[in-house]
């Protein structure tokens, strides 16, 4: 493990049983509150950011806006909310996707994206890639390339990187 990984990972909390029983919740506030670790995490995502040639970046809602919006701003690029249905004002394209229990939907102003965009799309934790998944497409839709997906930690028991392979179409995934 290299000293960024131990840095990143010491200021990662594990809360059991939350929200529910048998998930180990992985809690970035300390993340979050503590300037180094930010940056490193803020910097070595920008860095993901300018080897894929992403143009601008998605953040996934909500912890997607808190990491996403910082490496925007540290890449030069833009940043896109996808967010939770129901929540943008503009005209929306959006993707339903499967939960364990039932379904949700994502959106995204539809302006947001085109034909000329090479999108990285960010988020804290890849678990079931169930909303990276309805993300990559939703971008897809749009029009717009994606250049990759990057995330804080990968859940790797969950599967998620095999789940996205065909999403991703030879994109890169990149878990620090
Ligand atoms: P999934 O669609 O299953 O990959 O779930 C990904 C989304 O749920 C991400 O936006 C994560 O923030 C959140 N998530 C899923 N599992 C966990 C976990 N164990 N700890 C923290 N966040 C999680």
């Amino acid at each position: 493990m290299t000293d960024v990984q131990e840095l990143l990972l010491s200021r990662i909390r594990d809360v059991a049983d939350y929200p529910e029983p048998g998930v180990m919740f992985k809690d970035i506030t300390p993340l979050l509150a503590d300037p180094a670790a930010f940056t490193v995490l803020t910097d070595s995502l920008a860095q993901v950011a300018e080897r894929t040639g992403a143009t601008k970046v998605v953040g996934l809602e909500a912890r997607g806006f808190i990491l996403g919006a910082p490496v925007a701003v540290r890449a030069g690029l833009g940043f896109i909310p996808v967010r939770k249905a129901g929540k943008l004002p503009g005209a929306t394209l959006s993707q339903a996707y499967d939960l364990e229990y039932g379904s949700a939907e994502i959106e995204v102003h539809a302006e947001d994206l085109g034909a000329e965009d090479r999108i990285l799309v960010v988020d804290d934790v890849l678990a079931t890639g169930g909303t990276a998944e309805a993300s990559i497409q939703l971008i897809r839709r749009a029009g717009a390339e994606v250049a990759g997906l990057a995330v804080l930690m990968e859940l790797g028991f969950l599967g998620g990187r095999d789940r996205l392979a065909p999403a991703l179409a030879g994109a890169p995934l990149e878990a620090l």
